[in-house]
């Protein structure tokens, strides 16, 4: 059977006759609005035999393949008894520039249209029409020229068999060697884990039905494996076209690459790409992505399909591959990277490429409802990233920084934000003058015209692009006020403005209280979702604040190590309330003391805050100064956060004692497998530090669900305390202990979110837990 497929005109101009520099011409964020109503304006100006958004369909047979080659002129008529094929174009440039820079592919698309519609109709020869329209001038411009058929027939042939020979490898043949390889795929490991046959199934048949997926399951039954296997299988039975491996976190990428590589050692054939952000995978940090300041931006469209061809001889398409192909074909790895994102059957990724509304694939997720799978790593880490994604804010120092720097070269720009100033001059000054930070239901309805009305004037400055020394920080505004004003679009009543001032500035944010509604819009772009993590506790909270179908499937899955590797132990006498710190400090430090005098070896300890940290640091090390102990800084590095790891050596002969706060970067994805980890300590009950923020989750849910306190606090909290408990035992041979301290553990509120396979012990004080240890370690 022929392998058949279908192409846009545009699509396939554009790919073959695709030349140059990678330029990131601003268009600006009401161009599609006005280029739609320019093209209406010309198409109505026409005589009325004149036909606009006429669809024109072709079908190219080789041997081999059929190829679709379909579109929408933007206009025909006939003149002088001959027919004449349209094209507009709307530009900010002045037409004289197409008439000196000719573009292949304007011209290119003119005539492919032309010769379509001439061939169908049975001409000898057709005219083409390219016209231009400049949007901020009405300028129009047209250039018109005549072919006969044939002429445009060598022109079309030429084109498709281009295309034709660049795709076959890449498009054409790959889904069938793909699902050849799948058909036969064996799963990659001799046994599964307890638990991981049961969600492999789950999995499989939520893509099958069109459904939405929530499992929690414990660290070690190989989750990842489990949600990417079905997913591969429903690619060969044509279930769905491409998968997202969406995840927080690199390590989260990793996991899902070594996946990949494990059932492709049992013959698996798939593309599988993993994203990288601009800022980490850039080759020229610091300069503007521009031909004059980049190379990698220099001539990109000349070498990007070479490119594509090369690194498709590989199937694992991770980000030193991509670096490493991009390097040698001197392309900009980003953009590199997203053009690859087309061809890929499987793009693992941060979570923000499909959901955040500024940044997600347009390429994929402009129209709803395709049929992809979304596989959601660590999905407990959703809920706040979702917040960070649909809020907004500005502050007011760049803006009146800026001002400054354009007076007197763009003085309209500079009265705009002279508005702007005054009234956040007004609302610092309401800020200061009430209880700072300022939190209100309702929009600042009277900034947005002022913030519009800026957009409108740089838009105009910036689509002319030209180099000044402050386009860049324009441009940076530009972008934050408009992504500002898309939130402002949108905001209803889960949302609230913050107002928050910090000596001269002022911030303003548009905080989503509940993202839920939003996240429900962007799982309609899949046919099936499946959201996975070690914590998700509770099933309810998660389904309703992630924005799921009420239909959605829970999977509960346990540890499917032996339970009696844990020593679980709760110190409940103490109170670790923050009115009570003070006091407890010595009692908290001595259970610890206890704790780690049982067994040498390396422990961490997490804390609700940096600061009873060091309060518990500097009693600890005053009662055991001979113990090693290593302590987290706010901010630290990539560099000195490995550090800190390493010192937790698996051959350790003595003590470590590691200090971490709660929620952070050691809170969670750290794997310190074996001797790594012989401990964790909690220190009180995780919950998030009252904020702002905080407070509007909590009122906002106390009226909607009577959940104030479990939202804001209480589940987001347990959750930690779950992840962080979750670092020591992390294979079947770990054993491992966890101390659990404060006496809100004691409550059933607490006690029942707790995991329903642990069985703690409580103590008292020090000397019961010294002898609780004693008889855990003793039994090997
Ligand atoms: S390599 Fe960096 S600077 Fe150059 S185009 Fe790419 S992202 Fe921009």
């Amino acid at each position: 059977m022929k392998s058949e497929l279908k192409i846009a005109v545009r699509e396939l101009v554009e790919h073959v006759l695709r030349s140059g520099d990678l330029v990131f011409e601003f268009l600006g964020s009401s161009r599609p609005v006005e280029a739609i109503r320019a093209h209406q304006k010309i198409q109505n100006s026409r005589p009325d035999t004149y036909r606009s958004e006429v669809a024109v369909a072709h079908q190219v047979e080789t041997d081999r393949f059929r190829l679709i080659i379909g579109g929408r002129i933007d206009g025909v008529y006939t003149e002088a008894q001959r027919t004449v094929v349209e094209e507009i174009k709307t530009t900010t440039r002045s037409p004289d520039y197409f008439e000196k820079n000719e573009n292949p592919i304007h011209w290119g698309q003119a005539k492919t249209y032309a010769y379509i519609l001439g061939r169908d109709r049975g001409l000898d020869e057709i005219s083409t029409l390219l016209t231009f329209y400049r949007l901020d001038t009405a300028e129009i411009r047209q250039f018109k020229r005549t072919f006969s058929i044939s002429e445009l027939e060598i022109f079309f042939n030429d084109l498709v068999e281009r295309y034709l020979q660049w795709a076959a490898a890449i498009i054409i043949d790959w889904p069938a060697q793909r699902d050849a390889s799948i058909g036969g795929l064996k799963f990659p490991f001799v046994n599964y884990r307890p638990g991981q046959d049961k969600m492999t199934d789950e999995a499989y048949r939520t893509i099958r039905d069109h459904g939405q997926l929530l499992v929690q399951a414990a660290t070690g039954i190989g989750k990842t494996i489990a949600v990417l296997y079905p997913a591969v299988k429903a690619l060969a039975e044509e279930l769905s076209q491409k998968i997202f491996y969406l995840t927080a976190r690199t390590t989260g990428q990793l996991a899902a690459e070594n996946a990949l590589d494990e059932l492709r050692a049992e013959g698996l054939r798939l593309k599988s790409l993993t994203l990288t952000a601009k800022d980490k995978i850039c080759f020229c940090p610091g300069s503007a992505c521009h031909p004059d300041e980049c190379e990698y931006a220099r001539g990109y469209y000349d070498r990007i399909n070479d490119a594509i061809a090369s690194i498709f001889a590989q199937d694992a398409l991770s980000r030193e591959q991509i670096a490493q192909t991009a390097k040698k074909f001197k392309v900009c790895p980003f953009e590199f990277s997203l053009d690859l994102s087309r061809y890929a059957d499987c793009v693992i990724c941060d979570y923000n490429y499909v959901f955040d509304p500024r940044v997600y694939l347009r390429r994929f997720f402009q129209e709803e409802n395709g049929d992809y799978i979304f596989l959601i790593d660590e999905t407990h880490n959703l809920v706040d990233r979702s917040r960070e994604m649909f809020s907004a804010e500005i502050y007011k120092q760049p803006i009146l920084g800026l001002r400054r720097c354009l007076k007197t070269e763009l003085p309209n720009i500079f009265k705009s934000l002279g508005r702007i100033n005054a009234w956040m001059v007004a609302a610092r000054k309401k800020c200061q003058e009430s209880n700072n930070p300022l939190a209100e239901k309702s929009p600042p309805e009277e900034l947005f015209p002022l913030l519009r009305g800026f957009l409108f004037i740089a838009e105009r400055w910036l689509s002319q692009n030209i180099k000044t020394p402050f386009r860049e920080a324009l441009l940076d505004l530009y972008f934050t006020i408009s992504g500002f004003i898309r939130v402002a679009d949108q905001y209803d009543q889960c949302y609230a403005s913050c107002y928050e001032k910090t000596g001269e500035e002022l911030k303003i944010k548009l905080f989503c209280i509940d993202p839920s509604g939003h996240l429900e819009k962007a799982l309609k772009r899949c046919r099936a979702a499946i959201f996975f993590s070690a914590t998700m506790t509770p099933m309810d909270y998660f389904r309703k604040i992630l924005g799921c179908d009420p239909a959605a499937q829970y999977l509960i899955l346990d540890s499917p190590f032996p339970h009696e590797n844990l020593g679980l132990f709760i110190a409940d006498q103490i109170s670790t309330y923050y009115r009570h710190r003070d006091q407890t400090v010595s009692e908290v430090s001595r259970v610890i003391s206890a704790l780690v005098e049982q067994k040498k070896g390396n422990y961490l300890l997490y804390f609700p805050s940096y600061a009873y940290m060091r309060k518990i640091y500097d009693s600890f090390t005053a009662r055991n100064p001979q113990t090693e102990t290593i302590l987290q800084t706010p901010g630290m590095k990539e560099s000195e956060r490995e550090s800190f790891l390493e010192r937790f050596a698996i051959d350790n002969p003595q003590t470590l004692v590691g200090f971490a706060v709660m929620g952070g970067i050691f809170g969670e994805g750290i794997d310190l497998v074996g001797d790594r980890l012989l401990g964790a300590v909690v220190v009180g009950v995780g919950l998030p530090g009252i904020s702002l923020e905080r407070e509007l989750i909590k009122e906002y849910f106390s009226a909607t669900l009577s959940a104030g306190f479990e939202y804001a606090y209480l589940f987001p909290g347990i959750n930690r305390v779950l992840q962080a408990a979750g670092r020591v035992i992390r294979t079947e041979n770990d054993r491992g202990v966890v101390l659990l301290i404060d006496q809100r553990y004691a409550r059933f509120q607490y006690k029942s979110l707790l995991r329903e396979e642990w069985d703690p012990i409580s103590v008292q004080d020090a000397t019961q837990l010294a002898e609780a240890l004693q008889k855990f370690w003793n039994q090997q």
